[in-house]
């Protein structure tokens, strides 16, 4: 696999230069090629394989050149040993619940493989990484956990204050060691943008090390193919459900996680269609509906997880179809939805069908609602648990939800304690580079 820029198809490097470059020298995002059809004869058996395997298979297609199978097989049994189930919610409605990792957000899925992969890409090196991460709330914590303690890596985590939730912050403020909680007096498109920065800094990058983990590096990105295709599998098997009516519905925000079913969808997953659903920071829908691409500030959401106004994967999604808007807008049908609307969409679910929704599912699954058509199946993707949204989704319900052990525990308390570690910062690169310990000079 070669990696391109998506800003023209110039600079094509290997996987271990993707990674530590983190972008196109021409300021692009990595674009892998040729992302082949994988054989017919795994899309027969698929419904027989465990995750695991179908992530083996997914990864060696993809890294097989550069990374030992044996070492793939090692990297997806560990990284996924947790559930992804299928469940049936109305219908000809089901979620693909990606939150049973241990930060209860789908970022487990890439952050736990890119953490393995980049630790076998660094073996031999004996200079510290420091890994940047942007977050709009899930990235940080999902991030921090991967890395947490492994020797030989930095993690910054930059977050835009306030913006996001209590149980999110406490997943990598309250760590300590080697986590380094960075606060920025903006917003999501903010930090993004300072990290961005940092990787077309020259004087930064000789003196250390970096590489980010956010979705801009194919190796978080790509990973997250393997569930499209796990839950194909497993819708599959439910009772009158065609394999060419499958329709795969994705909260939206910084664009990854649909972009990594795009690809999928490249590489012979046989997905009718993709619904892209935002909330309230629309430019994605304005653009699949008018062709008008306009990137502005965010604003603050109750599914604040997809609060962003720039987002970075817009421009893989037009190399993939060569900036056709026709093309694109033909596989992608966009859908949002205001605070009110996801807010009774989730008292109404739960009422109707008993389902308890996070917001940024519960935008997904509205918005399968609208699209679906006759004879059709929907898989929208349950990407954060509903406890980690807890004060929203009790505002909603209008009554208390349980919360699972893990964010039981790291309660908004514990993460006062760990306070001092985090250091606030102005919404600005020199503030950043100026100020950082551990970045600074
Ligand atoms: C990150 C996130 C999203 C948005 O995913 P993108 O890949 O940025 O589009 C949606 N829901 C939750 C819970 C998230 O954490």
């Amino acid at each position: 696999m070669k990696f391109y820029s998506s800003s023209g198809k110039t600079g094509s490097v290997g996987l271990h230069q993707a990674v530590f470059d983190g972008l196109a020298p021409d300021g692009g995002l990595f674009m892998p090629e040729p992302l082949r059809r994988l054989p017919s004869a795994f899309f027969q058996n698929i419904g027989e394989m465990s995750l695991p395997e179908i992530g083996f298979v997914v990864l060696n297609a993809l890294f097989g050149d550069e990374i030992p199978s044996q070492k793939i097989k090692e990297i997806v049994t560990e990284a996924l040993n947790f559930d992804i189930p299928l469940i049936g919610v109305e219908n000809n409605i089901y979620a693909l619940e990606l939150y049973h990792g241990p930060t209860y957000a789908f970022k487990d899925v890439g952050a736990r493989i890119m953490a393995r992969v980049l630790s076998h890409l660094n073996r031999n090196a004996n200079e510290t990484i420091n890994v940047l991460v942007a977050t709009s709330g899930d990235s940080g914590g999902a991030v921090a956990n991967g890395f947490y303690k492994v020797p030989g890596v930095e993690v910054f985590v930059l977050y835009p204050k306030d913006k996001i939730s209590e149980e999110q912050r406490a997943q990598f403020a309250s760590l300590g060691e080697n986590i380094h909680a960075v606060e920025v007096n903006g917003t999501f498109d903010d930090c993004q943008g300072i990290v961005r920065q940092a990787f077309g800094d020259k004087e930064l990058r000789q003196r250390i090390k970096i590489t980010s983990a956010n979705s801009f590096n194919p190796v978080r990105l790509l990973p997250q193919m393997i569930y499209y295709f796990y839950g194909y599998s497993r819708v599959l098997q439910m009772p009158g459900v065609k394999p060419d009516e499958i329709v795969f519905s994705v909260p939206s925000g910084n664009l990854g996680n649909l972009c990594s079913g795009l690809f999928a969808k490249r590489m012979g997953l046989p997905v009718k269609r993709f619904v892209a659903a935002n909330n309230a920071n629309n430019v994605f829908d304005e653009f699949l509906r008018s062709g008008q691409y306009s990137p502005r500030k965010s604003v603050l959401t109750c599914a604040s997880a997809m609060d962003v106004g720039r987002p970075s994967n817009f421009d893989r999604i037009c190399s993939l179809y060569e900036g056709s808007h026709e093309r694109i807008s033909g596989e992608i049908e966009g859908y949002s939805f205001s605070d009110e609307e996801i807010m009774a969409g989730i008292k109404l679910l739960s009422e109707h069908e008993g389902y308890i929704a996070d917001p940024h599912g519960m935008t997904a699954y509205l918005a399968l609602t609208q699209s679906l058509r006759e004879g059709e199946t929907g898989v929208f993707l349950e990407t954060a648990h509903p406890a980690k949204f807890r004060k929203t989704v009790e505002k909603a319900l209008e009554r208390e939800i349980i919360a699972p052990l893990g964010l039981e525990t790291k309660s908004p308390k514990t993460s006062k304690a760990a306070k001092p570690s985090t250091i606030s910062i102005a919404p600005t690169y020199s503030a950043f580079k100026n100020q950082v310990p551990g970045i600074k000079r």
